[in-house]
């Protein structure tokens, strides 16, 4: 049997935080309780303390938003909350609500204590936004029946529940949404040791022999992010499996990634891209994210929610007011040379 794997990068690109297909697996890694779940240490701080003050008063947790880039474990943590206050949670997401009914079936099928969980709330219709602010204030909604003069209003109480939001862009939800949530919470990008940890747990799971280095060099080029993580370590593992002898050590990973066209650093064939387009056209920047979009033909909240995060974390990029600009450290890595960032600053 033989596996091209350069092939298998052209497909598609292992280092998107989107969930593929072959994520589909993801449920079996997922840690379940607050112990399990690694590195996150201030969220995990200030849940603890909420949670434990919730059970100790009896209460519901109160409503809580968890923002940040994509794969970085918020429906995992929210999943570990209700684990851990020991209660239900449904799952729905802002775009899967198509009409105030759906929202309305939702929250009063749901059970005293119970969690909703409404992924990518930012996406949900500005219109059902206002079901949610009597149900997450006073545990009510009011239906209006019919239509005209002969229209009813109906006054459903609700069983106390708590909505955990998720959204990786906390900036386009409206101020009273976002004022309705007691606890707010910013998941960061991952170290390279804390997504070390979260390759080791993996392995254990999948049951996949792994090295201390073949775990590190994994971690250190999944972009912070543990699904792409946890997606290299199977991609890792098939790759182990076929050329080597089943034990993922440091060369066998540096191989297979390599062969996956992600870099040393964990940068993909899309932020080279970026960063080369921004020195080729733009004399290494200032440039606003539209225009590098276009130049690129990309979308630019693609850029900014799912590239910029990483290259900024890694001191690739910087934001200025005027727009983006590449570092010295992004000319060094691309093995260009640096004439100083004035070209352009006439
Ligand atoms: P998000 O909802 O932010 O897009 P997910 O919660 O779906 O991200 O996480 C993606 C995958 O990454 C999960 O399946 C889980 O296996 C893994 N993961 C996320 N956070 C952690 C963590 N802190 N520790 C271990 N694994 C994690």
């Amino acid at each position: 049997m033989s596996i091209n794997f350069s092939e298998q990068a052209n497909d598609e690109i292992i280092t998107t935080t989107a969930s593929l297909p072959e994520d589909n697996a993801e449920g079996s890694l997922r840690p379940k309780t607050i112990s399990e779940y690694i590195g996150q240490e201030k969220a995990k701080e200030n849940l603890s303390i909420f949670i434990n003050a919730a059970k100790l008063r009896g209460e519901s947790l109160d409503h809580v938003l968890l923002h940040g880039p994509p794969g970085l474990g918020k429906t995992t943590l929210a999943a570990v909350i209700a684990n851990e206050m020991g209660v239900n949670m449904r799952i729905t997401s802002g775009p899967a609500i198509e009409k105030p009914g759906d929202l309305v079936a939702m929250l009063t099928n749901l059970n005293e204590g119970d969690i909703l969980f409404v992924d990518e709330i930012h996406r949900l219709n500005r219109a059902y936004e206002e079901i949610l602010y009597p149900a997450m204030e006073d545990f009510a909604i009011d239906i209006i029946l019919g239509k005209g003069p002969s229209a009813n209003s109906i006054h459903l109480d609700l069983p106390r529940f708590t909505l955990i939001g998720a959204t990786t862009r906390s900036g386009q939800l409206t101020a009273p949404l976002r004022d309705r949530f007691g606890v707010s919470l910013r998941l960061e990008l991952y170290t390279p040791e804390e997504l070390q940890r979260i390759v080791v747990r993996s392995a254990g799971i999948l049951n996949v022999q792994i090295e201390p280095a073949g775990a590190y060099e994994i971690a250190s080029r999944s972009r912070g992010t543990p699904r792409i993580a946890n997606r290299m370590l199977r991609r890792v593992r098939d790759f182990a499996q076929v050329r080597a002898d089943g034990v993922i050590t440091q060369e066998v990973a540096d191989k297979a990634l390599s062969a996956l066209e992600v870099d040393k650093l964990g940068l993909d064939a899309l932020d080279r891209r970026m960063l080369s387009s921004i020195i080729e056209y733009y004399g290494g920047g200032p440039v606003g994210l539209e225009t590098l979009a276009a130049t690129i033909n990309e979308e630019a909240v693609t850029l900014e929610d799912v590239y910029e995060p990483y290259l900024l974390q890694r001191g690739f990029l910087t934001r200025t007011p005027r727009g983006r600009c590449v570092t010295q450290k992004a000319y060094q890595h691309l093995g260009l040379e640096y004439l100083g960032q004035q070209q352009l600053d006439i």
